[in-house]
């Protein structure tokens, strides 16, 4: 396959300016030949996880964050839609509570960070504390800034402890964005999905765009890496948020459990 996931990743220190990275991006692959590639890779995706589940030692986190409508649902469907629902969990993260808001801001996400053996994708995440927090001036500046280093030394201790973490951001641009809220407000079947809050969120896109190169430039480490996807051809996307899962698992070391008998031994009767 053509495609190097490490060529979307940041890597640490980086400065990005996402401006300058492509939108809309096929890796040069035709469409079909992506799907069947996407297509393999749930296959072993599916397997990946049943060994995770069985070696139950390590957990895999997924971070996905991007712009209003730019497919975060539409990547949950269509990546981890196939896999076994017994061992992956969805978590989507609105504005806080009162009850989470009287706490730090990463007390309702530890809570949540999925147990040994299981696949958590988090839709949006603690990095809302660090971008609608920031653009919204919703707490003080030095509060904000050291949130980084408390986000830093908070993945960090889950990678020690078992849990990989792989962080995507959908990369959509402002115009592909109206086209998609545009769409929502034609259709009443897609209506429940608009918010009047996402067209203040969008006269606000330039800050948001400057707050996500400040989470890449400081959160993206070798450990903890980030991902820019090209999210405007929707078959890409999915095939590089899979891809990246499927090396990402196959760097675990994962090993189906010994078992603790001789199978040659037992008879069924
Ligand atoms: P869609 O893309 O389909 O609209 P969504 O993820 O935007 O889905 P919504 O219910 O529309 O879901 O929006 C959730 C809102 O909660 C977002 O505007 C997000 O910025 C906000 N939010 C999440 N976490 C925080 C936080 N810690 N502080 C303040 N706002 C937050
Ligand atoms: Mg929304």
């Amino acid at each position: 396959m053509s495609i190097n996931t490490r060529d979307y990743m940041v890597p640490e220190g980086k400065s990005i300016e996402i401006d300058s990275l492509p939108t809309k991006y096929d890796g040069n692959l035709e469409r079909e030949e992506g799907l069947e590639l996407f297509n393999e890779l749930l296959l072993k995706l599916r397997d990946l996880q049943e060994l995770l589940y069985a070696d139950s030692s390590k957990s895999l986190l997924v971070v996905l964050q991007a712009m209003d409508a730019a497919g975060k649902d539409s990547t949950i469907r269509n990546v981890f839609g196939p896999i076994n629902p017994q061992g992956c969990k969805v978590v989507s993260f609105k504005g806080p509570n009162s009850v989470e808001l009287a706490h730090d801001f990463l007390w309702r996400i530890h809570q949540n960070v999925p147990r040994k053996g299981h696949i958590g994708v988090f839709n949006r995440s603690h990095y809302e504390d660090v971008l609608i927090v920031k653009v919204r001036e919703l707490a003080p500046k030095e509060t904000i800034t050291q949130r980084y280093n408390h986000i830093n030394a908070f993945e960090s201790m889950l990678h020690d402890e078992g849990t990989r973490i792989i962080k995507f951001f959908l990369h959509i641009s402002k115009d592909y964005q109206k086209v998609k809220l545009q769409r929502r407000l034609d259709n009443p079947d897609k209506l429940w999905k608009f918010c009047p809050s996402d067209v203040q969120e969008r006269t606000r896109w330039e800050d948001y765009q400057k707050a996500y190169e400040a989470v890449f430039e400081k959160c993206s480490t070798e450990k903890n890496p980030w991902y820019i996807v090209p999210a405007e051809r929707k078959w890409f996307r999915n095939l590089l948020v899979a891809k990246v899962m499927v090396e990402t698992l196959e760097s675990m070391d994962l090993k189906y459990p010994t078992a603790q008998f001789d199978p040659k031994t037992i008879v069924i009767p």
